[in-house]
């Protein structure tokens, strides 16, 4: 089992879907990633910051799930990272209302120690500033670096970006960010030009329409399980990115072939988080109902036809 490095904003959020809306509620990429790479009993830490507006009723619910809390800064006086928005009909695409960086415009990373040697870090979402300044104070090279981002980082901290991209063995990004990062609108050929800007693996996520894996010419996909009701879509990305971190870290392999596993096990926690408002889904889930869905993926995704 490897230790898992969890970088990422820890925020409030505000939701509106078709279906309801909610008022400052626990958002953010490192709580999603947190909760949803729990399920596989790992040793985690999540490095971040918030303001002292933030419950400790929700740092709790880290330390409950086993989640290192040491480098969570709370800056006196501070005020969370805080993001709004407002999901259209299709529930697929989404406006952001409002981005209020606060502690996090000058936020610096404290690794703790014991996570200096962590075989996974996983950068979720947040200023890549601080992303590789997490990367520069491993004092072992993990055996995998992974990097999720979104648009926000991309139209303004361009240049940053690309030195963290440079450096990571697996990014995943939605097909709109992909499109948007590479000037391409085929996704093989955006995974193609940025597997040449320095990750092995790219991932694009296509929300509903499941998750697609490049590696050297290689593609993978796996469907989104096909839900009766989605509620609110936020957190989807993350949730994926702690699955297929969090897998990857309880079975310390690194191939392309587990790889897949892992996109499955990230698909599968994913279609739980949307079923709730924020993190809700995440905090009540049990492992029999994780096998249990990851049982209807493999009817789902299993054929026999005969190749003659
Ligand atoms: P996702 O739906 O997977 O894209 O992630 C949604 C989460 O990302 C929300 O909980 C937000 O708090 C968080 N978020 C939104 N914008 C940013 C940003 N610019 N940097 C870091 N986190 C963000």
């Amino acid at each position: 089992m490897g230790k898992l490095l969890i970088v990422g904003s820890v925020a409030f959020d505000a939701i509106e879907t078709p279906f309801g809306k909610t008022d400052k509620i626990l958002g953010g990429a490192a709580p999603f990633i947190g909760l949803a790479a729990s399920q596989f009993d790992v040793e985690s830490a999540i490095v971040s910051v918030v303001g002292d507006d933030f419950p400790q009723k929700y740092l709790d619910l880290f330390a409950e799930n086993n989640i290192d809390i040491s480098a969570i800064e709370v800056v006196k006086g501070g005020k969370t990272f805080f993001w709004s928005g407002k999901y259209h009909n299709d529930l697929n695409s989404r406006d952001t209302l409002e981005t209020q960086l606060n502690v996090l415009a000058d936020f610096n990373p404290k690794v703790p120690h014991h996570f200096k040697d962590a075989e996974i870090v996983m950068l979720g979402n947040l200023n890549p500033s601080v992303q590789l300044s997490v990367i520069e104070q491993m004092e072992v090279r993990p055996k995998l670096i992974i990097l999720d981002t979104m648009n926000f980082w991309m139209d303004s901290f361009l240049d940053d970006l690309m030195k963290v991209i440079e450096k990571v063995d697996v990014i995943t990004i939605n097909d709109e960010e992909a499109r948007q990062l590479s000037g391409e609108y085929s996704l093989v050929k955006a995974a193609e030009k940025i597997h040449a800007m320095g990750p092995k693996y790219v991932v694009i996520k296509k929300g509903e329409h499941g998750a697609l894996l490049f590696h050297n010419g290689d593609v993978f996909f796996a469907p989104a399980l096909p839900l009766e009701e989605v509620f609110d879509p936020t957190g989807a990305g993350d949730t994926f990115a702690g699955g297929f971190s969090g897998y990857l870290a309880k079975t310390d392999d690194y191939s392309f072939e587990n790889m897949k596993n892992a996109v499955i096990h990230g698909s599968n926690l994913a279609s739980f988080n949307v079923e709730k408002f924020g993190t809700k889904r995440l905090q009540n889930l049990s492992h029999e109902e994780v096998f249990k869905r990851l049982q209807q993926f493999k009817s789902l995704t299993q054929f026999d036809i005969k190749l003659t």
